[in-house]
């Protein structure tokens, strides 16, 4: 990637020192993946107990190979690191600990609120079955939830289930969600390759969940345009989208010829069907800014000839027009990204307030998938702390 102004050292101390502030605060993750998260050391050991061998054998190198991978423009490599963390996720002991520990490391980063989601179908490579995969993840869960508790902490974690777009199996995954609601699963997600698997080869998964009136966020608007918006919306019923970057596609900014009473140039908004939609209906935008950029779904946003970077995410503009807009990490070890950090450079690149930053707190615990009564009181811890 191209260094963005933001990288110059003066912003990077900003960044930095605007990080551990950041990090003090309660915050809301909605948009992380389980097996995109591990800590290094703890995939050496588990690597070790089965003879899985992996890129590098210290946990600084591993990290740096992530990140490298990530940032490399190779798909393949990006993928390749997927195959190594869900290789050594495949037994209920390394899915407890796993996820025991994602949730200490969530606290500590000052999350108070976070939903994890993951795919079961991905972690049955020992012989596990589906239900036995998601209540060790949920044992890990609360393992870690109590950890933290232990400790004075306060986080509440909820199990988003995925379903691979490129399998077959959403509607049993919706049948283990539905089964589990209540026990920890909070939501349904289909990630995977957007493009070419449309929300609408899941229409009777997607029906079955409605009719269980349990919530659904589809990963949109990231690897695909905004006819896949429209179809999370339609097919999905989508109450929230992952990422949900390239509905900027569906809005047009024009300048107008007249200038405004201070001198600014003018400027002409115009929402198409589906943006109006999202923001109208206050769809939530789980965004995540580094991974945006690593996977391309900015690249259109940039001026033409250019590598994109994080000032031409379409995130401020978003924001600006009223949009429900949050910040996520996505993969917090594939990208080498903190929450934490991903506000400060956030805040850096468009020169956000700290009140700006506690409204995408307050977006995001609006849209979680938790009852009314629950968004609200977490809702009030947040805006007092960010006060
Ligand atoms: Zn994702």
């Amino acid at each position: 990637m191209t260094e963005s102004p933001a990288a110059e050292p003066a912003a990077l101390d900003r960044i930095a020192r605007l990080e551990e502030k950041v990090r003090q605060l309660p915050k809301v993750s909605l948009h992380d993946h389980l097996d995109g998260s591990l800590r290094p050391a703890t995939m050496i050991a588990l690597a070790a107990e089965i003879g899985h061998t992996l890129p590098a054998d210290d946990a600084d190198g591993l990290a740096a190979w992530f990140v490298q991978s990530s940032t490399s423009g190779s798909l393949e490599q990006y993928l390749e690191g997927f195959a190594h963390t869900t290789a050594v996720m495949q037994s209920a002991a390394s899915l407890r600990r796993i996820a025991a520990e994602y949730v200490e490391d969530l606290a500590a980063d000052g999350v108070v609120y976070a939903e994890v989601r993951w795919a079961p179908e991905q972690h049955q490579q020992e012989g596990l079955s589906l239900a036995e995969a998601v209540d060790a993840v949920q044992n890990g869960l609360e393992d870690g939830m109590r950890t933290v508790a232990e400790k004075d902490g306060l986080i509440v974690v909820g199990q988003l289930l995925s379903a691979m777009r490129q399998s077959d199996r959403a509607e049993e995954i919706v049948d283990l969600a539905l089964q589990r609601r209540g026990a920890g699963v909070v939501g349904f997600d289909i990630a995977g390759p957007e493009d070419g698997f449309p929300p609408s080869r899941f229409a009777a998964a997607f029906t079955r969940l409605a009719e269980g009136m349990l919530p659904a966020t589809v990963h949109a608007g990231e690897g695909d345009g905004v006819a896949s918006v429209r179809d999370a919306l339609v097919s999905g019923r989508a109450q929230r989208l992952g990422h949900g970057v390239r509905i900027a596609e569906d809005i047009s900014v024009s300048e107008v010829s007249e200038e405004t009473e201070d001198g600014e140039e003018a400027l002409e908004v115009s929402l198409g069907e589906v943006a109006r939609w999202v923001r109208d209906r206050r769809i939530h935008l789980e965004m995540c800014p580094t991974s945006n950029l690593q996977t391309g779904a900015v690249a259109g946003f940039a001026p033409d000839g250019e590598e994109a970077v994080l000032e031409d995410h379409p995130f401020d503009m978003l924001h600006q027009l009223g949009f429900s807009v949050g910040v996520n990490t996505d993969n917090r070890l594939v990208s080498g990204v903190t929450l934490s950090g991903e506000l400060a450079r956030l805040a850096v690149a468009f020169d956000y307030e700290t009140a700006e930053l506690a409204d995408f707190q307050i977006n995001a615990i609006g849209a979680a998938f938790l009852g009314y009564e629950e968004r609200e009181a977490l809702s009030a811890l947040i805006r007092e702390a960010w006060q």
